[in-house]
């Protein structure tokens, strides 16, 4: 039979376009965790709906991308180890992706959902311009609408991704009730007194509400989007869903996972052998702590930073034997707060190498740079300590992946507990409150320290679970939910 066809959606598509010329274009890979999770998804002929992340404002350079996205991204070996069969541009002009992207998904639902609550600075501007934002928001989803429309088939699933597209279920039902409609939140979602503060609360919970299916990677958040629903929109919540003039909308948690095998085998190739041998050299003699993060406020990196020096301060014996090495992936480097946030931890890390760093070492080796993936596989394989201290965090796929990454060393990791990561790895990681540095501080002094008994023990447990919770088990199980989901309800109908 054939293989089901899945519509996914969502914001970015997992290339970012460059131009050349004036119809050529350049496609490369982009980064998170939405993208990484995404791509273990097999067994479908997948169609990926998304913003190219640029602005094309000509037909030539529309029709020669919509091209290049079509026939080109299997040929590049992109999406190597993928079924993505093509992808499918959704043209934002440049007024749009500012008011939408930067203002209305970055600037408030993104702060929100992380509980940093709205943006108090120039509080008039903030909820003058809401209006003008939310309406760009509005007009954003329904060019994403109009793109799934145009493409979808009768059987087809369309799963619509994420913050930037929550009006986009009801947009799609509105055109279809008979779409099969899915909606995965990769954010938290927050309390619903934290939810009830956006002057938009009720309109994106209804259009939410338009879904047959809503799916978040932990309990947590599905409960808080139940009370959300329930205390602000005065629905009923089941243990199913939320349940509106006898329709059910059914909510459930799906916690995401990683393609395991996609670094087990990475870690075989001999190029990757070679760069684990180099760092190996490079770092002789020190154990090494890895952190990894887009450099985003919500990662709590000036936090992590906060506790490493306070370890080295605590303890003198380590201070030339232990390097933390700190990739930060540059994000949304045009904003403001990003750029102040980039400042604060140069000036973190300057001062923490300046007062524990000698002739031959330097305590931190901090990057504002993403790696490849080879290198990334390398770096994960040869730490002793990976350090998570996300403030809040969705998922985190970074802590799965570095567990993948362990077999040789059973290394130990260090992870938040406000990430929803804490909820599946918790058993094998040391869970610490990232607030607490004292706390975060003693982890580490417990991690370089632990025994290689309880490093295999713990290791253990979080293997086999990285192992089995695939991002292909995630997505299928996704998938056929919102399956049994539209066959149900056609039963009670
Ligand atoms: N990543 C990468 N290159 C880098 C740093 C990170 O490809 O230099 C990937 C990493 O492998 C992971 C993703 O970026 O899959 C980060 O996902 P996560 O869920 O941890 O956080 P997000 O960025 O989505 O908030």
């Amino acid at each position: 039979s054939r293989q089901q066809r899945l519509l996914v959606v969502a914001n970015r598509l997992p290339v970012s376009a460059v131009r050349r010329g004036e119809d050529s274009w350049f496609l490369e890979m982009s980064v998170g965790g939405l993208v990484s999770g995404l791509l273990g998804v097999k067994g479908f002929e997948v169609s990926w709906i998304g913003w190219a992340g640029v602005n094309v404002p000509d037909e030539i350079g529309q029709e020669a991308l919509t091209k290049a996205l079509a026939e080109k991204v299997r040929s590049l070996g992109l999406l190597l180890d993928t079924y993505v069969v093509s992808c499918i541009p959704v043209f934002l002009d440049e007024e749009t992706v500012h008011q939408y992207y930067n203002g209305y998904c970055n600037n408030i639902l993104w702060p929100l959902f992380h509980y940093l609550g709205l943006p108090h600075e120039d509080r008039l501007d903030t909820t003058r311009s809401f209006q003008s934002q939310f309406a760009a928001y509005k007009k954003a989803n329904q060019m994403f609408a109009d793109v799934v429309n145009e493409h979808y088939q009768e059987g087809d699933v369309v799963w619509c991704n994420d913050y930037h597209l929550m009006l986009l279920p009801k947009c799609l039902k509105e055109s279809n009730s008979k779409m099969k409609v899915g909606w995965f939140l990769h954010t938290p979602f927050p309390s619903s007194e934290i939810h009830r503060m956006l002057p938009s609360r009720s309109e994106l919970l209804h259009s939410v509400l338009a879904a047959d299916l809503i799916g978040f990677h932990t309990y947590d958040y599905a409960r808080h989007f139940v009370s959300a629903c329930t205390r602000i929109l005065g629905l009923e919540g089941t243990p199913k869903g939320v349940q509106d003039q006898g329709r059910l909308t059914r909510v459930a948690a799906f916690p995401m996972g990683i393609d395991s095998n996609r670094f087990l085998r990475a870690l075989e190739l001999p190029k990757v052998q070679d760069v684990i041998k180099e760092i190996e050299k490079r770092f002789e003699g020190r154990k090494v702590m890895l952190g990894i993060d887009r450099l985003d406020m919500i990662k709590g990196i000036p936090q992590k930073l906060l506790a490493f020096e306070n370890f080295l301060e605590e303890n003198a014996y380590w201070r030339d034997k232990v390097v933390l090495v700190q990739i930060a992936v540059p994000t949304r480097a045009d904003v403001l707060e990003y750029q102040k946030l980039t400042s604060q931890v140069h000036e973190m890390v300057a001062r923490i190498n300046g007062r524990f760093g000698t002739l031959t070492a330097l305590p931190i080796n901090h990057m504002d740079r993403s790696l490849g993936f080879h290198e990334l596989c390398a770096l994960y394989a040869v730490t002793d300590v990976a350090l998570i201290t996300s403030l809040r965090d969705g998922m985190n796929l970074v802590g799965y992946e570095y567990v993948a990454c362990q077999e040789r060393k059973k290394g130990v990791l260090i992870l938040s507990e406000f990430a929803g990561a804490a909820q599946s790895l918790g058993a094998g990681a040391i869970l610490v409150n990232p607030w607490n540095i004292t706390e975060v501080a003693a982890a580490i002094t417990q991690a370089l320290n632990m025994q290689s008994g309880e490093r295999e023990k713990r290791h253990k447990l979080n293997f086999s679970h990285v192992k089995t919770h695939t991002s292909q088990k995630w997505a299928e199980t996704f998938v056929s939910e919102l399956n049994d989901t539209v066959v149900q309800q056609q039963l009670r109908t």
